[in-house]
């Protein structure tokens, strides 16, 4: 099953893609990660992106496509299919991503979208820790770990991300808005959108979600 995974930021992609990824055995990518990772190493890719992303502002098609194209080269023989967190970003993406698995096994198939209010997202976003060992996700308001500022599972420190204030919020509001709207609206033309009502609590949507990947 091949499946994309979209939604603006704070809106649980990264919660339920680790969810997904264990119910369905499915090869994981979420561009955001990749590019986080980069950066905190230096590596070239990560200079190219760290300008862009700690503003809030996509990371030019260019970079990330040839990105995704590498981790598409690693599945030729790998089953059960991938799921794609936070990519195509803009119709261009959508579009290369269309070219590089025409006439393989790799194109898409299903899009969920978890959707929340934007005046939601600001406490999610500001609020939100991870857990840089083990992919850990909290949030100081709504899932705060039991001592402050670690990991329950693996007593790491959390961190915060450097996007994830106030400011870069607005930024990346304005790029969801402009720029993957329309990717949503062009697939959902195409009949593969489903929607999630993303706003409710996490055990709520879980359930929602899994029989929409399993129809
Ligand atoms: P995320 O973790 O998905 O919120 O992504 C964090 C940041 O990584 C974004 O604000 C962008 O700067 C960059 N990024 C992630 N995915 C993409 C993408 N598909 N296209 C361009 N930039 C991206």
């Amino acid at each position: 099953m091949n499946i994309f995974i979209m939604g603006a930021p704070g809106s649980g992609k990264g919660t339920f893609s680790s969810r997904i990824k264990e119910e369905f055995n499915l090869n994981h990518i979420s561009t955001g990660d990749i590019f986080r990772e980069n950066i905190s190493k230096g590596t070239e890719l990560g200079l190219k992106a760290k300008a862009y992303s700690e503003k809030g502002l996509l990371v030019p098609d260019e970079i990330t496509n040839k990105m995704v194209k590498d981790f598409l080269s690693t599945l030729e023989d790998k089953k059960n299919g991938y799921l794609l967190d936070g990519y195509p970003r803009t119709l261009d993406q959508a579009k290369a991503f269309e070219e590089m698995t025409a006439g393989t096994d790799l194109a898409v198939e299903k899009i969920v979208v978890m959707d929340v209010p934007f005046d939601e997202l600001t406490r999610r976003i500001t609020g939100r820790r991870t857990c840089k060992k083990c992919g850990a996700i909290y949030n100081i308001y709504s899932k705060p770990p039991k001592v402050a500022e670690v990991c329950d599972e693996c007593q790491s420190p959390l961190t915060q991300r450097k996007d994830d204030n106030a400011e870069s919020l607005k930024v990346r509001l304005d790029e969801y808005s402009k720029n993957t709207e329309p990717v949503i609206a062009y697939y959902e033309e195409k009949g593969m959108v489903s929607k999630v009502d993303a706003s409710k609590p996490i055990d709520e949507i879980w359930p929602v979600l899994k029989e929409i990947l399993k129809k």
